[in-house]
């Protein structure tokens, strides 16, 4: 599928993680039923991805979408070679995660103190503080599961503004002092553009070299593949994304979330970047959870056109 012989500078291969079970359910109202976040994963599998991020371990109260991550890892755990990662906030939902077995769990802390406390309750140091107790349970109980620390509002939030990168990188570099094995970035709220990116990730990645894990980013203004690009030149060769882009921004009712899966695979692979994915059949999977989302708002943008035609040996040009 790649549209040409050479490739600008960044990795040759890329991962495509999908946080769709996570990031996108968590903030759409229906509670969706495990069975079809089963199938969900299975057809994930199958049309190549290798790293899911399968739910959460938070308070079934507050997140009841969430509330059969047990269960939805346990399925998971069977899929041959597929890293399956969980969000925790707090060292009670890593525990959670540790025996229930987590190839990873990602531990989110907010860059904005304001953000922090609005969303965690906590200062992004007692975060970073947590995260060295949940590094003494994963060590003291032997288990494999890795530790990521997710920096999030790395490029601003809402409640902040500004959030300064100096600020971004101590924080990054403290999650790695009190035990994380890896942190990522993340732009949580839409208000990175492509400039801002490579500045950052290329300071991070001077900063913690290949600690740096990670890219997340959300469409909520149109910059997410761009952005996503701009962190490949510099480097980033694994990507959170979701099917169908869903999720969203609780500032920005109706915005779209994160990057979606499907379009992230096809650019990638279109620049010659081998990810393993089958994007047709992502697209097939999109339909599938259209059906499972009655009424809810999906993004992306390649399901409208699917992949290029050639038609009778001369590219189809549109006017
Ligand atoms: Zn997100």
């Amino acid at each position: 599928m790649p549209s040409t012989a050479s490739l600008a500078p960044g990795p040759r291969r890329a991962v495509v993680r999908e946080v769709g079970l996570r990031d996108g359910l968590q903030s759409l109202a229906p509670t969706m039923p495990t069975a079809h976040k089963i199938a969900w994963i299975d057809a994930a599998y199958a049309a190549g991805q290798r790293e899911i991020e399968v739910g959460s371990f938070v308070p079934a109260r507050l997140l009841p979408q969430l509330a059969d991550t047990a269960e939805v890892l346990a399925h998971a755990k069977t899929l041959p070679g597929l890293f399956a990662s969980v969000l925790v906030p707090n060292l009670k939902g890593a525990q959670r995660a540790l025996e229930c077995g987590a190839d990873l769990l990602v531990v989110p802390l907010s860059a904005s103190h304001a953000h922090s406390l609005a969303n965690l309750r906590k200062t992004p140091d007692e975060v970073v503080a947590e995260v060295a107790r949940i590094r003494a349970e994963r060590d003291a109980g032997g288990h494999a599961t890795l530790i990521e620390g997710g920096v999030g509002t790395a490029f601003g939030c809402t409640l902040q503004g500004e959030v300064a990168p100096g600020e971004v990188l101590r924080l990054m570099v403290a999650l790695l002092d009190a035990g994380a094995d890896r942190v990522s970035l993340a732009d949580t709220v839409g208000f990175a553009d492509p400039e801002s990116v490579r500045r950052l990730f290329e300071s991070a990645r001077r900063e913690v070299g290949d600690k740096l894990a990670c890219a997340h980013f959300h469409d909520t203004r149109g910059m997410g593949l761009a952005n996503a690009y701009a962190a490949w030149q510099t480097g980033i060769d694994r990507f959170d994304a979701c099917l169908a882009g869903i999720g969203g921004c609780p500032h920005a009712p109706g915005a779209s979330g994160n990057v979606t899966t499907e379009d992230l695979a096809f650019m990638l692979e279109r620049m010659g970047v081998v990810t393993g994915l089958d994007v047709q059949a992502l697209l097939a999977l999109r339909r599938r959870l259209e059906a499972w989302l009655p009424g809810e708002t999906l993004h992306g943008v390649l399901w409208q056109a699917g992949l290029p035609q050639v038609l009778n040996g001369v590219a189809a040009v549109a006017a």
